[in-house]
């Protein structure tokens, strides 16, 4: 299998790197506990003092590592470079612990594992070969070291009834197996990370073009709806003229049906609005955005909005503070939302209700609330309103006309201003939308 050299470390060097150096707290926590287990549970024979001098050296350098990565933008300049040093020293401190605990015969041999996985998932294959090479000759070397007397071998009493660092034949059984066990386990960590890397980056390549693919849907409800808009207007204005009576008398029974064919004309024309403005949302890739005043949308929504309230005798009020900041977005699309909010509140709240659109702010965002006191949203139909088309059971059985597409329009705009909605209702007490906008003047990269 060919592995190639993955750009993991740029994917996400600071996080992976962040992690690295919570392990390793974690590290100077168990070869103290360690070390205190031995000797006070086990009875071993050793001293505890390098131990804790090697506990200290790892927290000391941890903190250098810390300071390095808080401090300067070395992750960013020489992001698995520094991985690799760590890893690196990590292995060395390793093989002193490896001394102090018995050598070949420490049973914590197996802990280069660690290093040599890690380094196969966050460093490229080069890398992780130097690692694996480093831990090998530093095994090899401490195990050969302590049997040719080079270095005295600390043996730990009462723990093996038997020394096998001076038989050259357990050494080099025990050398070669380590070793082997390092290199295959680098091997599979890291093809096993590469096809994962791999896999990732086709899914991101294919959402890509799914998103495209939809963007072309959309482009195509678009150009459908905008053709059906003209004729469908035309059918709704001339029925109009004919119930209004300025085409002349019709008969009670004919004027019934005119009635109903205009009702229907009429939705269906919101009908296609509606798609309209959903299928141009989603075709757009960006939208142009400048400040917008949220005092000034809410005024052209609450006057196309008044001949429905006055019908209705319903309350319909703003508070806003004085001083809101201005929102950074689309002024067209803010005023789409915000109207269709309100909209319908006014259609879901019945005669001498009452509505209210609110607002505050934080350092970042604007909060805004559209209040009302009508029919409320049942609880099972909570998690589906935003979804296209779909009309909770109450509001139909009511009557009450609707496309189901105008909660999706309100969602796709705040997903183009980085916004996030939510709704507070209970069934025939009232329904609370609460949305947020980025403000103006803020950095929006
Ligand atoms: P519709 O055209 O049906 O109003 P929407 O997408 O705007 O479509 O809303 C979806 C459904 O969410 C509505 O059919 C209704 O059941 C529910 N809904 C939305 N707003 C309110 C509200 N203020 N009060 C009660 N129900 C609401």
């Amino acid at each position: 299998m060919k592995l190639l050299n993955p750009p993991l470390m740029s994917i996400e060097a600071s996080t992976r790197i962040d992690w690295f150096i919570r392990l390793r707290w974690l590290a100077v926590v168990g070869v103290l506990a360690f070390a205190a287990f031995g000797r006070i549970l086990l009875q071993l024979q050793f001293a505890v003092m390098p131990f804790v001098f090697v506990a200290v050296l790892i927290a000391l350098y941890n903190t250098g590592f810390l300071l390095l990565v808080r401090r300067t933008r070395l992750v960013d300049k020489w992001g698995d470079g520094f991985a690799s040093i760590q890893v690196g020293v990590d292995i060395l401190v390793l093989t002193v612990l490896m001394h102090l605990g018995g050598g070949i015969e420490n049973p914590f041999v197996s802990y280069y594992l660690f290093h040599t996985i890690i380094a196969a998932i966050l460093l490229p294959w080069q890398k992780v070969c130097i690692q694996v090479l480093l831990a090998s000759v530093c095994i090899a070397g401490l195990a050969i070291a302590e049997l040719t007397g080079v270095l005295a071998h600390r043996n730990i009493e009462g723990f093996l009834p038997v020394e096998f660092y001076s038989d050259w034949k357990f050494v080099v059984v025990a050398v070669f197996s380590i070793i082997t066990t390092l290199f295959v386990s680098a091997f599979l960590a890291a093809s096993i990370t590469q096809r994962l890397h791999k896999r990732e980056k086709q899914l991101s390549q294919a959402n890509i073009i799914l998103a495209e693919q939809d963007r072309m849907k959309s482009r195509y409800v678009m150009r459908v709806a905008h053709d059906l808009a003209e004729p469908a207007g035309m059918i709704t204005s001339c029925l109009r003229l004919v119930t209004q009576g300025l085409t002349g008398p019709i008969p009670e029974k004919a004027m019934d049906m005119v009635q109903r064919a205009q009702r229907k004309s009429e939705y269906l024309g919101q009908l296609v609005k509606d798609l309209l403005s959903l299928s141009r949302i989603k075709a757009a890739r960006e939208i142009p955005k400048t400040e917008v005043k949220l005092s000034e949308v809410i005024g052209q929504v609450f006057e196309e909005l008044q001949p429905h309230v006055l019908e209705k005798k319903l309350v319909l009020e703003q508070k806003l503070p004085a001083a809101l900041p201005a929102i950074y977005g689309n002024a067209e699309a803010i005023h789409e939302l915000l109207g269709n909010l309100v909209a319908n509140a006014v259609k879901y709240t019945l005669v001498d209700g009452r509505v209210e659109v609110s607002a505050s702010n934080t350092d970042d965002k604007i909060l805004v609330k559209v209040q009302d006191n009508g029919v409320g949203i049942p609880v099972e139909a909570v998690e589906h309103i935003f979804e296209e088309f779909y009309r909770a059971d109450n509001v139909k059985a009511e009557a009450i006309e609707g496309t189901g597409l105008g909660l999706s329009i309100v969602k796709q705009i705040l997903d183009t201003h980085s916004g996030e909605i939510w709704v507070e209702s209970e069934q025939d007490k009232g329904t609370t939308f609460s949305f947020t906008l980025p403000i103006a003047g803020q950095s929006h990269a």
